[in-house]
C-alpha cells in the first residue's frame, strides 16, 4: 500500500455530512491511503465563520493539494459568489473531469464515456453588463467569453493524455465554431495542433455541440473521451450523468497543476437532509477517482467494482428505486470489498 496522504474534507451541507460519513467508512474498509484533515464550507462555514470558504479550508487545499468535498448550500440572498466557481479559480482548476459509466441497468447499457470540460474560461468570466434602453436599465444584456489557445491547449492535450493512459479509442472534441467561429474556433483549431503529437496512438473526431447532444441520447457508445469548451461542458456533463442513471452516481474532478477537487457532481438535497437516504454513491465514485489520481488505481478499481456488486444485488437506495438507507448501502459495499 502507498504511504498515506493528508486530504481536505469537506463535509459540506445537507446530506454533506451523512454521505461523507459513509463514503470515509468505506475508504477506510477499501484501505485507501487517505488521512482526513477535516475542514468547513458552504453554510456550515458561514455559521461558524460568516464566510462560505473560510481562510482555513482554502489554506489546507493548499497545503494538502488535495481535496474531497461534499455539497455546498449556496447561502441565498448574501451576495457571495458560487463557491465552486471560486475554488476553481484560486487553485487553477482547468480540467474538469466527469466519467459517466452505466452502473444500474437503465436506458442503456453500455455507456462508458469521459468527458472533459475546460473549467476556467469562456462564458464563465463573468464579463458581462446591461445596456441601457430607452428607459430600461435592463433593455440590453452583454456577455463576453474568452478562449486562449493555452488554456485550449492544456485541457486537449490532458484529454489525449487520459486517453493513452487508460487505452481509450477515441477523443471528440466538441465546439460550435461553425457560428462562433473564432470563440470556440480556437478550440477546434488547437485541438487539430494537439492530435498531431498523437498521431497512430488515439483515434479523434469533431462534432458540433447541437449534434452531439442528439448522437448522445440516440447512441452514448459512439463516444469516448469528450473534450469541449466551459458552457458546453457544464450541459453535456449533465446529460451524460442522466444517461446512467442521474446525479446520486455522478462524480467529477476537478483538476490544476499543483491540486485536485474531487466532488460528487449533486447539491446539498435539502428535501431529503437529515433523513439518513441518501445515496452515497458519487461521493464514493468521486473518492475513487481520487484514488486514480494519486496512482492506486487498484484500490479504486476495487471500491468501483464493490459498488457495481452491491447495485446488481439489488441493494439501493430511494433515488434509483430501492428501499436500502445510507448506512445499509455504505455497510453492504464495504461487504462487497470483501
Ligand atoms: P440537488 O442536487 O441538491 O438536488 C436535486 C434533486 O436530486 C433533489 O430531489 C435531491 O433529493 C436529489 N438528490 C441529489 N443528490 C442526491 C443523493 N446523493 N441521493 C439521493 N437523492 C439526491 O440540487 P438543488 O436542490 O438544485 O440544490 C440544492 C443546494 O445545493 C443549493 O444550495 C445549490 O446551490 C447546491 N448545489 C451545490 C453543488 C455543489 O456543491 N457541487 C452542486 C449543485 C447544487
Amino acid at each position: 500500500m502507498s504511504s498515506s496522504r493528508l486530504v481536505t474534507l469537506i463535509p459540506g451541507d445537507g446530506i454533506g455530512p451523512e454521505i461523507t460519513d459513509a463514503v470515509t467508512a468505506i475508504l477506510k474498509a477499501a484501505g485507501a491511503p487517505f488521512t482526513w484533515d477535516v475542514q468547513l464550507g458552504g453554510v456550515a462555514a458561514m455559521d461558524k465563520y460568516g464566510e462560505p470558504m473560510p481562510q482555513a479550508t482554502i489554506d489546507s487545499i493548499r497545503k494538502n493539494g488535495l481535496a474531497l468535498k461534499g455539497p455546498l448550500a449556496t447561502p441565498i440572498g448574501t451576495g457571495f459568489r458560487s463557491v465552486n466557481v471560486a475554488l476553481r479559480a484560486e487553485f487553477g482548476l482547468y480540467a474538469n473531469v466527469r466519467p459517466a459509466r452505466t452502473l444500474v441497468p437503465g436506458r442503456f447499457e453500455n455507456v462508458d464515456i469521459i468527458l472533459l470540460r475546460e473549467n476556467l474560461e469562456g462564458f464563465y468570466v463573468g464579463l458581462e453588463h446591461y445596456v441601457r434602453v430607452g428607459d430600461d436599465p435592463h433593455g440590453m444584456a452583454i456577455a463576453q467569453g474568452i478562449n486562449t489557445k493555452e488554456g485550449a491547449r492544456r485541457i486537449i492535450k490532458y484529454a489525449f493524455e487520459l486517453a493513452v493512459k487508460q487505452g481509450r479509442k477515441k477523443v471528440t472534441v466538441v465546439h460550435k465554431a461553425n457560428i462562433l467561429k473564432m470563440l470556440t474556433g480556437i478550440f477546434l483549431e488547437t485541438a487539430r495542433e494537439v492530435a498531431k503529437d498523437y498521431e497512430g496512438r488515439v483515434a479523434w473526431d469533431d462534432r458540433i455541440v447541437d449534434a452531439a447532444a442528439m448522437l448522445l441520447v440516440q447512441d452514448p457508445t459512439k463516444f469516448d473521451v469528450i473534450v469541449t469548451t466551459n458552457m458546453f461542458g457544464d450541459i453535456l456533463s449533465d446529460l451524460i450523468a442522466g444517461l446512467v442513471g442521474g446525479l446520486g452516481l455522478a462524480p467529477g474532478g476537478n483538476i490544476g497543476k499543483d491540486a485536485a477537487i474531487f466532488e460528487a457532481v449533486h447539491g446539498s438535497a435539502p428535501d431529503i437532509a437529515g433523513k439518513g437516504i441518501a445515496n452515497p454513491t458519487a461521493m464514493l465514485l468521486a473518492g475513487a477517482m481520487m484514488l486514480d489520481h494519486i496512482g492506486d488505481q487498484a484500490t479504486g478499481d476495487r471500491v468501483r467494482n464493490a459498488v457495481l456488486a452491491t447495485l446488481k444485488s439489488g441493494v439501493k437506495t430511494g433515488d434509483l428505486g430501492g428501499k436500502a438507507t445510507t448506512k445499509e448501502y455504505a455497510d453492504a459495499v464495504i461487504a462487497a470489498l470483501k
